[in-house]
């Protein structure tokens, strides 16, 4: 900004010998990167998920809040969910593929860019922690189905039925017609995209999903995809998506509202484009919910959905709340 200053004036002072077009060439050098994402005061700690996840923001919080780690809190913060039952769309209690059985896709990402990821995993109770164990014990990032099974057995991890009782109840209903549609339904939605910052100012983020019910078998969504569900840049911020996965791999969603943050949108503004980029791909679809959620290096939110209904919820010091985001359609 001096430079610049300085720039006009000594332009200025040279009589009205510089053209207007150099005047203007002055003021518009190319920004340095990341010159509007730091501030002095940064919120931080902080944490923010998809939906509505009061008790999975609090383990997250209590992560944080303790002087943990970011990549702790987010991974403690989505097992939470993981092992709730009640939870149709992850982990334990996930809706099955239309053979009967629940495969499992997570990711988890770091500060530095290291990054783990399971896909298409079944009997583990916490996908995202062998996901992270993928990033740290080998030199991998994504294992997927029985490859990953195997793994995490080999990690201590242990065999478990996911179905439920209620979850097994709905698919046999559903054999009965075995309608199969890749749309997701626009209300309700429970994957969790989880993104923190640390009281260090560091950013990690996980996700996970037991994705679409009834998908075919073998089909895996966005959410374990890094750059797709999830993506983590600790210069810039993070960003997370729900809804119909392969919509958000189209367009490499989070990635690009991470680098729509980079070159200096807020996170709401490069939520806001990533939604406008996928609708631009389908035009006047109407059928299909997407949710993106970003944060950026000062602790400023963001998020915004393809229709109403999708929500975040945001843990700092300022207390917790449960945030409605506009839509693209009302
Ligand atoms: N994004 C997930 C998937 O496509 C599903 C969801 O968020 O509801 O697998």
């Amino acid at each position: 900004m001096e430079r610049r200053k300085f720039l006009k004036n000594s332009s200025l002072s040279a009589a009205g010998l510089v053209s207007a077009a150099a005047l203007t060439s002055c003021n518009t050098e190319p920004k340095p990167i990341n010159a509007d994402i730091s501030t002095p005061n940064p919120i931080k700690p902080i944490v923010v998920c998809t939906w509505n996840f009061f008790n999975a923001t609090n383990k997250a919080w209590e992560v944080l809040n303790s002087g943990g780690n970011a990549l702790d809190a987010v991974e403690q913060g989505v097992m939470v969910e993981e092992a709730d039952e009640t939870n149709e769309t992850v982990g334990k209690g996930g809706r099955p593929d239309r053979d009967g059985n629940v495969t499992l896709d997570a990711c988890i990402m770091d500060k530095d860019g290291n990054c783990g990821s399971v896909v298409c995993m079944q009997n583990i109770v916490h996908p995202v922690s062998v996901a992270r164990k993928v990033m740290e014990e080998t030199p991998h990032i994504i294992l997927a189905g029985k490859g990953a099974e195997k793994f995490a057995y080999e990690q201590g991890f242990k065999k478990e039925d996911l179905l439920t009782e209620s979850t097994r109840k709905q698919y046999e209903e559903w054999l009965k017609t075995s309608k199969y549609e890749t749309t997701i339904n626009i209300e309700n939605h429970d994957t969790i995209g989880m993104l923190a910052i640390d009281e260090n100012g560091d950013i990690a983020g996980a996700c996970t999903t037991s994705g679409m019910a009834y998908k075919v078998a073998g089909r895996v969504g966005d959410s374990p995809i890094i750059g797709a569900g999830l993506f983590v840049d600790n210069e810039v911020g993070g960003a997370t998506a729900t809804g119909v996965g392969e919509e958000v791999i189209r367009t490499v969603g989070s990635f690009l509202i991470v680098e729509l943050m980079r070159q200096g949108k807020s996170p709401q503004e490069a939520c806001e484009e990533g939604v406008k980029r996928i609708m631009k791909k389908n035009e006047g679809r109407k059928d299909f919910q997407i949710g993106f959620l970003a944060i950026n290096k000062n602790g400023e939110t963001g998020g915004y959905c393809v229709h109403p209904g999708f929500t975040y919820r945001e843990y700092s010091e300022n207390g917790h709340v449960n945030r409605e985001v506009t839509s693209f359609y009302e």
